[in-house]
């Protein structure tokens, strides 16, 4: 759904955290006089219009399976592969066809985190949406990873997009069991072993980025934004045109001098290869990869939501063999 606010942009809206501000607070409040009925009347779904039922309770005298919310499919994924059968994973963005920074936040997904024992998200306002929630229902038993502390990211400069960070995931998989096996000790033998068995299923991605290393380290690529920037950087590569893709991240016009940098870093091949979002392909952004085809300068797309039907590694790996090829295939 195109959002107003960034018509007047040559580029799709990204990570606006200020734009975000204004059309949230009326959505918001109507959204939370939703939750405070819910909250008083457990059960009875508020007067509005395409409100699903409430899920079922489980049957008296079963043990309840613990209830994930994850805010991203990623995390979720990572999630489901920790929790094995003894969890419940709901995901909330899991679309790669659309903008998860133009997410609006609905009844389904404030109820979904409303139930939730653990609740995974990224932070760096990525999904700001969480913590508002959050604040508006308070709970003394959810348990809440929020991805950015734990990996000790913080401040406005900080990247959001941390699961392209190879230490992310085997530290959130980590964190996942530890939490798990607390609420649920029955199980920890069985969390533990699938622990390991996802931080051994993580070694052909560290194998990749080392080979990779090997090979390319200190070669000179651009992106669109920085999306996969902390992939990147661990293999080495050196990133050009970082203002220009904060710019597009941020929803900013990048500045004209910037903008002629980065068409000249392609029309003059002065990068190896150009990684562009998928999920942001403004009007701006594909005049920009038709410019690399016609340099001559490999272009890889990259997705900031897991694709359906592969899982993290496997997404990981495909978008590091695709980075490989590009990189062969560039002649300086
Ligand atoms: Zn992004």
């Amino acid at each position: 759904m195109p959002d107003p606010h960034v018509a007047s942009s040559t580029f799709e809206g990204r990570h606006r955290l200020r734009a975000w501000l204004r059309p949230w607070a009326p959505r918001l409040a109507a959204l939370m006089a939703v939750l405070i009925a819910m909250v008083a009347a457990p059960g009875v779904a508020p007067a509005l219009g395409a409100v699903p039922a409430p899920p079922a309770a489980p049957p008296t005298g079963a043990r309840s399976v613990i209830r994930i919310v994850a805010a991203e499919n990623f995390y979720g994924d990572v999630a489901r592969q920790v929790a094995g059968p003894d969890a419940r994973i709901v995901s909330v963005l899991r679309n790669p066809a659309s903008d998860p920074h133009l997410f609006q936040v609905d009844v389904p997904t404030a109820r979904a985190l409303a139930a939730a024992d653990l609740l995974i998200y990224n932070g760096l306002y990525y999904d700001a949406w969480v913590p508002r929630l959050l604040s508006s229902m308070p709970s003394s038993t959810r348990r809440v990873i929020e991805v950015a502390a734990l990996m000790h990211r913080q401040g406005a400069d900080a990247n959001p997009h941390l699961w392209y960070d190879p230490a992310t995931m085997p530290a959130l998989a980590r964190a996942l069991a530890a939490q798990l096996q607390q609420l649920d000790p029955a199980h920890a033998s069985a969390y533990a072993q699938r622990l390991q068995r996802f931080l051994e299923s993580m070694r052909p991605i560290d194998a990749q980025i080392a080979q990779l290393r090997r090979r390319y380290a200190g070669m000179p690529v651009t992106a669109t934004e920085p999306v996969a920037n902390y992939l990147t950087a661990a293999i080495g590569l050196t990133m050009r045109g970082q203002r220009f893709a904060l710019a597009v991240m941020n929803d900013t016009e990048p500045g004209a001098r910037e903008t002629a940098a980065f068409e000249r870093s392609l029309t003059e091949r002065q990068v190896r290869v150009l990684i562009y979002n998928e999920q942001a392909g403004g009007s701006a952004i594909q005049r920009l990869v038709g410019l690399a085809h016609r340099s001559h300068v490999p272009v890889v797309g990259v997705t900031e939501t897991e694709p359906p039907g592969l899982d993290y590694q496997q997404w990981t790996l495909m978008q590091l063999s695709a980075l490989g090829r590009a990189l062969s295939s560039s002649h300086p």
